[in-house]
């Protein structure tokens, strides 16, 4: 047994990880009272990699659900799959974080984080073979943000090498509740780049205009134009939940492609801090529609790569990718997506860096999301995605450059150095991104010299 320990935090963490947790529920044939009702062996064969068993044979969540005030997780045990949640690992302030990263990450944040590793430190404790984390949460807000990135480092002091994985929604005007979202993002870029193995980035620009498009496209003609002004964070939360299902599906079903998180990351990570992934989902469908759509394997290819299904505003035809995976589902022939995926490599080689030979692997799991026959999954590296980093940091910049809003920061204690850093530290992994996309397999060696210039943290490669 290889678990995984999963934590969210904060009203977008416990959001989305409820809803990963209701699409994992019914792939895995429990209900929410967590009986086994499912028809499939493969359904139970590595069910304990995300569920304990409790002894009357009930399938319990290892899930530890955190936040700075009550409301969201009331919201939760009270919804569809409130009931199969451990009751005592459920832990809640009062005093909420104001969207402000410096009461998540050092004072009220600083002060709950004991009661959340007591509760993650008895689970990991009931692990015969803990694998790692993973941790939903926004980097926008204060709670997930601040307090979701305190709990990575502290993880990472007590658990060095055990896996973290990270489910980071990224802000964007487009989906905005407040303007220092940039700044609680870069901290957290600053945090992330150090202290987490993977990170799935799931960017609110990018799913906004995957709303629009796909309600546009579902909508009647008439009532397009109002379209976008009906996309909810529903919708949103409907495209995270298919994305997290499918980046996960490798870890929870037998097969032997990307089977737990540090293969993931083997495959994946050539350089330790580039580990943000964009993650493609095929075929997009809006919230409640139950069509059964059926595709082929080449239109699955297809759109998987197309940067519309991309869950991070960048696109990969402005970089090249270092490394990807592709996870099939439905019943398929395993000959064909080879097929297809070496066709797609074949025809865009100049999306590929030449000096990593096989950088993309695939592989088919015969089970399907609920209400498709077949879909695909797809994590890629790709030089591309500082082009989100680039975005953030540019807000980040327009602001701190005249020291808007610090004081709501420095008032908790926080040094103005840090802001200073984590800029860099962003600053640099774009300069980094760069480089690779530029390196070519005759340049061998040259790269060592320009790192040491780059920067403070580029030195650390
Ligand atoms: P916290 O409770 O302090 O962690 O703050 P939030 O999670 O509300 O963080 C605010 C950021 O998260 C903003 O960028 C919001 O757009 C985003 N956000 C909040 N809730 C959701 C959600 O359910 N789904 C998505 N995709 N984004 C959300």
């Amino acid at each position: 047994m290889r678990e995984i320990l999963h934590v969210q935090g904060g009203q977008c963490g416990n959001q989305i990880g409820s809803k990963f947790w209701e699409v994992v529920c019914d792939e895995h044939g429990i209900d929410p009272t967590g009986r086994y009702v499912g028809s499939s062996d493969l359904q139970l064969e590595r069910v304990n990699v995300y569920y304990n068993e409790a002894s009357c044979g009930r399938f319990v969540p290892r899930a530890v659900l955190m936040d700075l005030e009550p409301g969201t997780m009331d919201s939760v045990r009270t919804g569809p799959y409130g009931q199969i949640f451990r009751p005592d690992n459920f832990v809640f302030g009062q005093s909420g974080a104001g969207n402000n990263w410096a009461k998540g990450h050092y004072t009220e944040g600083a002060e709950l984080i004991d009661s959340v590793l007591d509760v993650v430190r008895k689970e990991a404790e009931n692990c015969d073979c803990l694998q790692g984390f993973q941790v939903c949460h926004s980097l926008g807000g204060g709670t997930g943000s601040g307090m979701g990135t305190l709990l990575i480092s502290k993880i990472r002091e007590e658990y060095p090498d055990r896996m973290m994985l990270t489910f980071s929604v990224f802000p964007s005007p487009k989906v905005s509740d407040t303007v220092v979202e940039p700044y609680n993002a870069t901290l957290s870029v600053h945090q992330l780049v150090e202290n987490a193995d993977e990170c799935m980035v799931l960017d609110n620009e990018a799913l906004y205009d995957i709303c629009f498009r796909t309600l546009k496209l579902t909508t009647p003609s008439l009532l397009a134009h109002f379209a976008p002004y009906s996309v909810t964070v529903g919708d949103l939360n409907h495209l995270i939940s298919a994305t997290m299902s499918g980046v996960t599906c490798c870890l929870r079903f037998p097969g032997q492609l990307n089977s737990d998180l540090r293969k993931l990351a083997v495959n994946l990570i050539p350089f330790p801090r580039l580990h943000f992934f964009m993650v493609g989902f095929a075929p997009l469908t809006s919230r409640g529609s139950q069509q059964y759509r059926a595709l082929t394997v080449p239109e699955l290819t297809q759109q998987m790569w197309d940067s519309k299904n991309m869950m991070c505003a960048a696109d990969p035809r402005h970089g090249r990718y270092l490394t990807a995976s592709a996870m099939f589902r439905g019943k398929m022939s395993t000959k064909e997506v080879d097929e297809q995926m070496i066709n797609v490599q074949n025809k865009n080689s100049s999306y590929f860096v030449e000096w990593i030979p096989n950088n993309v692997k695939s592989s088919v799991c015969d089970i399907p999301p609920r209400g498709l026959a077949m879909a695909s999954t797809f994590i890629g590296n790709s030089t591309s995605i500082q082009e989100m980093f680039r975005r953030v940091s540019e807000q980040f910049t327009a602001m701190f450059r005249r020291k808007a809003f610090l004081h709501w920061y420095t008032g908790e204690g926080m040094d103005e150095m840090e802001f200073t850093e984590a800029e860099s530290n962003m600053n640099d992994l774009v300069s980094e991104y760069q480089q690779y996309q530029d390196a070519t397999a005759d340049e061998e060696g040259e790269y060592d010299d320009e790192e040491e210039e780059e920067g403070q943290y580029a030195e650390q490669m």
